[in-house]
């Protein structure tokens, strides 16, 4: 059991694509699972850098996986973004958001202003993430902005996604355009940088060496879980590979096939 092994265990913070699911199908049986977690006295929390989803969305779809969670467990980068901004802006600040339209709804219900592109100049702020309507004219409204001091922002800074085609671009490519045409780097908000982590200690209300962080990729989850101080384990049921995991320095704590061997192993 994990809490034999880390007696200190007091809460998880879980990645999801590749540690609960792969696109629909479930990695194992989560209600069972999920039960097992709980009876071993562990708090949890989901976290995953996908910016294009609302919380009521990832509840919608852990509740398809028989998992009832209350919004709070659902750490998004774009949720993590929209109150990072809350703590630091004032209300009504407008925002130029190259991103979805979840993005954008999640930061007006922080209390921003969310820019057209027509008043884009106005803008105080800019959030990049995922958008599959990209254009050269955001670009350039967004670098124009960064030039003439407007705070540049990252939800995550995924290179790319995995799809049944193949790795499609991710919000990282929009990012790269918009900090090379701009000469200026983002602050990223997603693993591996720490906000969702510290948000997540919050939420838990536990100390990281009381948590781990556990997700499939070494770059985001295992690399976010290390910085952020907590331990760091490893499932191989997505994207990073047994071989990888052994060159990983320093060592993820715990490596194991999928969530399930994880607990229970
Ligand atoms: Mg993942």
């Amino acid at each position: 059991m994990l809490t034999e092994k880390f007696p200190s265990l007091k809460g998880l913070i879980l990645d999801m694509d590749g540690v609960l699911w792969h696109d629909t199908q479930a990695i194992g049986n989560l209600p069972a699972l999920f039960r097992s977690i709980s009876d071993l006295g562990l708090r949890y929390v989901f976290a995953t850098n996908n910016a294009t989803k609302t919380i009521g969305e990832y509840q919608e779809k852990l509740l398809g996986f028989g998992l009832e969670v209350s919004p709070e467990q659902i750490i998004t980068s774009a949720g993590t973004t929209a109150l990072y901004l809350q703590n630091r802006h004032p209300q009504g600040t407008c925002i130029y958001v190259v991103g979805s339209d979840s993005l954008k709804q999640i930061l007006q219900q922080h209390g921003f202003v969310v820019s057209n592109v027509d008043d884009s100049h106005s803008a105080a702020l800019v959030v990049v993430g995922m958008d599959i309507g990209m254009t050269y004219e955001k670009i350039r409204n967004a670098a124009l902005l960064v030039r003439a001091g407007a705070e540049f922002i990252a939800t995550n800074a995924d290179a790319t996604f995995p799809t049944p085609q193949g790795l499609f671009p991710g919000a990282g490519t929009m990012v790269a355009a918009i900090a090379t045409a701009s000469g200026k780097d983002p602050l990223v908000i997603g693993k591996p940088f720490t906000a969702m982590y510290e948000h997540a200690y919050r939420v838990l209300n536990l100390n990281p060496h009381q948590v781990m962080g556990v997700g499939d990729r070494l770059e985001t989850d295992i690399a976010g879980a290390q910085r952020a101080g907590c331990l760091a384990g490893l499932v191989l049921s997505g994207v990073s590979t047994c071989s990888q995991a052994l060159t990983w320095q320093p060592a993820p704590d715990i490596i194991a096939a999928n969530l399930d061997e994880l607990i229970h192993g």
